[in-house]
C-alpha cells in the first residue's frame, strides 16, 4: 500500500511574517511562534498538501514536500 506523506517548511530567514499563510490554510496545519511571530507548523496530521502556503506566500519562504513510502500491508 502505498501512503503519501507531507512536509512543510519554513523558511524563517525569508519570511517577512505577513501571517498569509497563517489565515490562507485551509486546515489551521499553522500558527505564530514567539516571539518572532514567524509561522511553525501545529498540526502536520491535518495538512492535504493544497499547496495554497506555498503558492501564495509572496517572500518563498514556505515549501510543501510530498514525501512517497511504501507500507507493507500483510
Ligand atoms: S506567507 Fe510567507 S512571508 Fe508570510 S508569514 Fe507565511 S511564510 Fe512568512
Ligand atoms: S499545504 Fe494546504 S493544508 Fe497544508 S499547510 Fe499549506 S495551506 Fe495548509
Amino acid at each position: 500500500m502505498r501512503k503519501c506523506r507531507v512536509k512543510v517548511v519554513i523558511y524563517e530567514e525569508a519570511c517577512k511574517s505577513c501571517d498569509l499563510c497563517i489565515d490562507i490554510c485551509p486546515r489551521h496545519v499553522l500558527a505564530y511562534k514567539r516571539p518572532l511571530l514567524k509561522p511553525i507548523v501545529v498540526d502536520i496530521d491535518a495538512c492535504t498538501g493544497c499547496r495554497l502556503c506555498e503558492l501564495l506566500c509572496p517572500d518563498w519562504a514556505i515549501s510543501v514536500e510530498m514525501e512517497d513510502s511504501r507500507v507493507e500491508v500483510r
